[in-house]
């Protein structure tokens, strides 16, 4: 579970669930990133969107869901070769 504002993600689990989990983690970048950094997502918008539409229905939560399906695979495509990276530089440690 995650709330975003401006610059920042707040975060109510912990921050290694938040990492191990692709899709969340592209939905809170696209409303830090893509509506609160342009100002299209304030405190007022969001709740007027909410008051509307409530939760699942509201746009800003639509195009989020929206932008994290449509670049999850290559997104978990791009973690799974950064890990392999990470990993072979690992094994190649002297122990
Ligand atoms: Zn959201």
């Amino acid at each position: 579970m995650a709330t975003t504002r401006r610059r920042r993600i707040y975060l109510r689990g912990s921050a290694a669930e938040f990492f191990d989990d692709p899709t969340l983690l592209l939905h809170e970048y696209f409303h830090v990133l893509k509506q609160w950094e342009p100002g299209l997502l304030t405190v007022r918008h969001y709740f007027l969107e909410w008051l509307r539409h409530g939760y699942w229905r509201n746009r800003f939560e639509i195009e989020a869901r929206d932008f994290a399906t449509a670049h999850f695979l290559h997104f978990r495509a791009l973690l799974a070769r950064a890990k392999s990276r990470t990993g072979a530089a690992d094994e190649s440690r002297p122990a």
